[in-house]
């Protein structure tokens, strides 16, 4: 398969090179050049597959032609070692529960795979050189990066956050690992990280001593394996005879799960219509309202893995549907909601029904009770686990919700990271050494 650049000013990369560049040299994002419909007997039968089988039959689709099919199921089968269950939250609402992974993140899927496949083609080069992961995170990525290449030989992360400005639970996920995982504790804001990685991947000297690559996000070969959710709660939506008028519904900030979950409808996956939650960041919603999509600085709310106001993965929605506003306003509708609303739709929820949304999933759950139509089910995301953001979940519904063992566990281990300054010299230096 080949790759484009949403830009369309670069040159066609192989999966190899769009995997290990993340993206194009025109600053776009790679799109694969054809979507592989699977066939019906897949979809009749879909209903008595696992996971595992379910989204081996995906991947085949988007990357057998360039990935050993036994190396894939491999890779496939060692990403998706735990459940994504679909439970009825009330009549005609279900959540599908993206957060049993790893650490707890529905990111967790598209690191490890990426982790895995980033290692196959290391392996295939053959040159035995290791390859450096560079991450900036302000708290989730960082984590699911490093728990997804934990122990991935052939690879070293070094993970730069921002010094205080990440929870304690967020920090101890990516600084108690060890191994191949560095945790960096710069000494500034999130920017001054993400500053610190753009001007490593820049300098010459630097990369001509070792081999610099990121796991952003925009990655094909992480945003796409998302796509397995959604076939998932298909096939579990199907088994109880409650699939025929599917609305999927995706708490969105970067749009990187909707885009995955659009993939999948191009490939044939009966979903009757989506819906993108947002928080207040509403460029997406105003983009469906008006045609016009302008980005803005993004504001800070309660469900703050979605606070983004240039979402990335937009490019790739806009040309998937050949820039046209109508196909892609007849297929996904929006909702956004205030950190007022958001605080409501949890204490309405817990109150009618005892589930327990975090502010992410309550966008989500609120967009299907207002936009849902008669003959119509809902299935949203609930894309954090509720224990992630403790504080304020207790607070708004005044309750104490348990720390599952695995997140209980990550703070038991010792803290280790490398103090550095924001200035790059240091940076560099550091990494000149390693
Ligand atoms: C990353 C994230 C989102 C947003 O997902 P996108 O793919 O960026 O749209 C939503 N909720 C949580 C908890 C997240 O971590």
């Amino acid at each position: 398969m080949k790759y484009y650049s949403t830009n369309g000013n670069a040159p066609i990369a192989d999966l190899h090179k769009a995997v290990v560049k993340g993206l194009a040299e025109d600053r776009g994002l790679y799109m694969p050049e054809r979507i592989q419909k699977l066939p019906k007997e897949f979809f009749d039968n879909i209903q008595d597959m696992t996971f595992q089988e379910i989204a081996y039959n995906v991947a085949s689709a988007f990357f057998g032609e360039d990935v050993d099919l036994d190396a894939l199921k491999d890779i496939v089968y060692d990403t998706l070692s735990f459940d994504c269950p679909v439970e009825k939250v009330k009549e005609n609402i279900y959540t599908l529960e993206l957060f049993h992974g790893p650490t707890l993140a529905f990111k967790d899927v598209g690191a490890r795979f990426m982790a895995r496949l980033l290692q196959y083609f290391i392996k295939q080069e053959g040159k035995g050189e290791q390859v450096n992961v560079l991450v900036a995170t302000s708290g989730d990525t960082g984590s699911a990066v490093a728990n997804g290449f934990l122990g991935v030989d052939g690879i070293h992360v070094y993970v730069l956050y921002p010094k205080g400005k990440v929870s304690p639970i967020q920090e101890c996920q990516f600084t108690t690992l060890g191994k191949n995982i560095t945790a960096i504790e710069v000494d500034g804001v999130f920017d001054d990280c993400q500053a610190l990685v753009k001007n490593a991947f820049m300098d010459a000297e630097l990369n001509q001593h070792m081999k610099l690559t990121s796991a952003n996000s925009i990655n094909v070969a992480r945003f796409l394996p998302q796509a397995f959710y959604y076939f998932n709660a298909y096939a579990r939506m199907k088994a109880q005879g409650k699939a025929d008028n599917l609305v999927m519904c995706v708490p969105s900030g970067n749009f990187g799960n909707i885009c995955a979950a659009l993939f999948g409808h191009e490939m044939g996956l009966p979903i009757k219509r989506f819906i993108a939650a947002n928080n207040a960041n509403d460029i997406f919603y105003k983009y469906l309202q008006t045609g016009k999509y302008e980005p803005k600085p993004s504001k800070q709310t309660l469900a703050n893995a979605m606070d983004v106001g240039d979402p990335s993965n937009f490019a790739r929605i806009y040309d998937l549907y050949g820039k046209s506003h109508e196909k892609i306003t007849s297929l996904i509708s929006g909702a956004t909601y205030s950190d007022e609303d958001i605080c409501e739709t949890m204490k309405q929820c817990y109150e009618e029904t005892k589930y327990v949304l975090d502010p992410h999933g309550a966008c989500g759950y609120q967009a299907l009770v207002d936009g849902l139509k008669d003959g119509e089910v809902g299935v949203f995301c609930e894309t954090a686990h509720p224990a992630k953001f403790k504080e304020k979940v207790d607070d708004i519904l005044g309750i104490d919700v348990e720390i599952p063992d695995r997140l209980a566990a990550f703070m038991k281990g010792e803290k280790q990271s490398v103090p550095m300054t924001k200035d790059f010299a240091d940076f560099k230096k550091y990494l000149m050494k390693q």
